[in-house]
């Protein structure tokens, strides 16, 4: 089975602490069982309808990682299980996914998304806009949300100088955080950096849970 090899090759290069959330976007729900027999639990989509659709019809102990650009209209398909919402970018946002969640008596894990990428076009939010965040009134005053660490896209470039620089801004960021006005929040410590192209200089940079795709299922093609 390709597909579970691929995880089985790929783990073996991870170090024990770095979580693999396997990127299953555009994929089948077959691929998605072959993973899943040979033990893998986590898996990542970017699309609210296919993830709400591969939810319903595969195993209820999977743990779903939202990874694309949420709408906030579309929070209420995911809230009532999604494991963890990488690339959160805006309060407005966080106010639906902590409504949500109290909707669903739950208490929904998030990655804020920190603009890393020195391109213009990628998402996320700048230090300045985390720190302001994390400082509201609120922010504090969301029960049913947890911050359970940071997300950041590298820039797509060949450049390895670059996206090393991209990670360790992202990993200095997220370790101020931890040591300042974090600092009494254990639940802090996911750093989700690394995708296929570029894992392993993510978790040179401290990357404790990488998002790959392609070298599991293979390319994606979207021309359907
Ligand atoms: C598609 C995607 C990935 C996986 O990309 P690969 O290059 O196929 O590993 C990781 N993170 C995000 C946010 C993505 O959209």
């Amino acid at each position: 089975m390709q597909v579970a090899e691929n995880i089985k090759t790929i783990t073996s290069r991870l170090p024990d602490y770095v979580t693999l959330v396997a990127v299953s976007k555009t994929k089948p729900e077959s691929m998605i069982m072959d993973a899943y027999q040979a033990g893998h639990l986590d898996f990542g989509e970017n699309k609210v309808q296919d993830l709400a659709e591969k939810y319903e019809h595969l195993p209820k102990d999977i743990r779903w990682h939202f990874i694309g650009h949420l709408q906030t209209n579309k929070v209420k398909y995911i809230a009532p299980f999604i494991h963890l919402i990488h690339g959160v970018d805006s309060l407005k946002l966080l106010r639906t996914i902590d409504k949500e969640g109290e909707k669903n008596k739950r208490v929904i894990s998030c990655l804020l998304q920190l603009k890393i990428a020195e391109e213009e076009s990628k998402f996320g939010l700048s230090k300045g806009d985390i720190t302001a965040l994390l400082a509201s009134e609120e922010f504090r005053s969301f029960q049913n949300l947890n911050i359970t660490g940071l997300m950041g896209m590298a820039s797509y470039v060949e450049d390895e100088n670059q996206i090393n620089r991209e990670f360790a801004t992202l990993k200095s960021f997220f370790s101020e955080l931890k040591e300042t006005v974090l600092s009494n929040d254990p639940g802090f410590k996911f750093l989700s950096m690394g995708m296929s192209g570029d894992y392993e200089l993510a978790i040179k940079n401290g990357s404790n849970m990488v998002r790959i795709g392609s070298s599991i299922f293979g390319e994606r093609h979207y021309n359907k």
